[in-house]
């Protein structure tokens, strides 16, 4: 049987009157609704399919579609229509000749992934510290390697960190670029992003140098050179690639002007604090003194920020994204899961650093979520009367998409399969040894997925994997990319290049 569900949908529960989208979750979540009533009170997210502008349309035939908006609800089988870039209906039973139709039936239909923090200058730097701490990250990855990119290995990295994504359907990331030695290494670092495809944000950074002074670096343009971006490559809104500036830390009367320089061309900011005894300098206190704190900024780990920091934030309308698999070995502090929910804050995640953390976030959505309902069993064996709730596998879900998009500055665009937003989709094998046989979707996606699942992906309405492939790459070429960095990067950097 075809029928909408959603279940403990929250905007209900916070509501008074009876809303138009109470109605639809009421009636979604308890009653047995036909689907063409459904379909009708949905209204403009069933519209009858119109002609693309581009000429370009594709069906997605009978999956199990989890919308992730609470207006438009999930569908144990149902159809999604794409016209141009565009979700132009989700709904069962769609008919449109003249469409292109992949068959679903055997997959989840879902939003693709949101990435809200990964350095991808490190894309062919992979592996180099499973065991390493924070500070070995520093000398290795960034003193090391970084001081002595060139613009080549800015490419081949972006390219290959990019691609990856894609294969593990993450269809957008925040790329927090920190490795922009001179202009042409920023130059080198957008096409990589431009080349792969994927949606990202450009988060414009710093220098790397060997003395780890990022000023001392001889080509530094940073921040001013962010003007010339916006006007190169960033002027229209229309497009994959949007801009935001990534900050440094240190004094805040030094990181307060080059926030200007971001708000000065439209550019959010994302920044890291509360990053281990590092992060208990009351940063965003002495900062939020000079200028009051801004809903335009992300705040990426927040492990060791105090009560009232954590409040800034809050009533700033400022977003957070938890990197919880890298704070847990590399000693940033406790992923703060708990922290932002107490508050009202509705996290985001984030990869962080490939050099020790797999590039999918299957294993991100895990951590969280096994991290928080630990912390609350330890609040309950250690005689707690009042602990908080448990996080739910749908609230996870919803970190790893919609509030990802919420904190990169997408939501009108992204996050959810949501009639009028852009085509990010993926779809997740369901007839996997690993799911099947396949039942509750959400709990499918969190608990068991990973990358395995992922067979098509599309952004912005275009096939960028299909049947478990990439779409329109030359691996060979992106093999070959990868590789002459890595030699030309490990030489020097005078590090040891070796397999075993
Ligand atoms: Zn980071």
């Amino acid at each position: 049987m075809t029928h909408a569900f959603n279940s403990g949908c929250p905007c209900c529960s916070q509501r008074n009157g009876l809303s138009r989208r109470q109605f639809l979750c009421t009636t979604a979540a308890g009653v047995a609704v036909a689907p063409a009533l459904a379909a009708s009170v949905i209204g403009e997210a069933v519209a009858a399919p119109r002609v693309a502008q581009s000429g370009r349309s594709i069906l997605l035939k009978g999956g199990c579609v989890l919308s992730l908006d609470r207006a438009v609800g999930d569908f144990e089988q149902a159809d999604v229509l794409i016209e141009g870039k565009k979700i132009s209906a989700v709904r069962p039973n769609i008919s449109a000749p003249n469409t292109q139709v992949i068959d679903a039936s055997k997959s989840i239909v879902m939003p693709g992934f949101v990435d809200t923090h990964r350095h991808m200058w490190q894309g062919f730097l992979r592996n180099v510290l499973p065991d390493g701490s924070l500070q070995d990250y520093i000398q290795l990855v960034q003193r090391k390697f970084g001081a002595n990119f060139v613009p080549d290995d800015n490419y081949a990295a972006n390219l290959l960190s990019a691609l990856g994504c894609i294969d593990a359907g993450v269809t957008t990331v925040l790329d927090w670029s920190h490795i922009h030695n001179s202009p042409e290494h920023t130059d080198a670092s957008i096409k990589g992003l431009r080349d792969s495809g994927v949606r990202a944000v450009f988060a414009y950074g710093t220098p790397q140098t060997v003395s780890g002074r990022w000023q001392d670096a001889p080509r530094n343009k940073y921040p001013a050179d962010i003007a010339r971006l916006r006007k190169q490559y960033f002027n229209s809104e229309e497009q994959l690639l949007t801009l935001f500036l990534a900050s440094p830390g240190g004094a805040p009367d030094q990181v307060m002007p080059i926030w200007k320089a971001a708000r000065d061309v439209g550019a959010r900011i994302t920044i890291h604090v509360g990053v281990g005894e590092f992060g208990r300098s009351a940063f965003l206190e002495k900062m939020h003194a000079i200028e009051p704190l801004k809903s335009d900024t992300t705040y990426i780990h927040c492990c060791t920020l105090n009560d009232t920091e954590w409040k800034l934030i809050k009533d700033s309308g400022g977003t957070v994204s938890i990197a919880g698999y890298v704070e847990t070995l590399m000693g940033h502090g406790n992923p703060p899961t708990q922290k932002a929910i107490d508050l009202g804050i509705r996290p985001s995640l984030s990869v962080d650093v490939e050099t020790s953390v797999p590039n999918d976030f299957f294993t991100q959505m895990r951590t969280v979520f096994s991290l928080q309902k630990n912390e609350v069993w330890a609040r309950r064996l250690s005689g707690d009367k009042n602990p908080p709730k448990f996080l739910t596998a749908r609230e996870v879900l919803e970190f790893a998409t919609v509030e990802g998009a919420r904190a990169n500055g997408l939501e009108r665009k992204i996050g959810t399969l949501t009639p009028g937003k852009e085509a990010d989709i993926i779809l997740l094998r369901t007839d996997r040894l690993n799911v099947m046989p396949f039942n509750n979707a959400v709990g499918a996606v969190v608990t068991s997925m990973g990358p395995q699942n992922v067979d098509t992906v599309l952004i912005a309405g275009k096939v960028v994997k299909r049947n478990g492939q990439l779409v329109g790459v030359d691996m060979n070429r992106v093999a070959r990319l990868g590789r002459e960095a890595q030699e030309r990067s490990y030489k020097a950097a005078n590090v040891p290049n070796k397999r075993i």
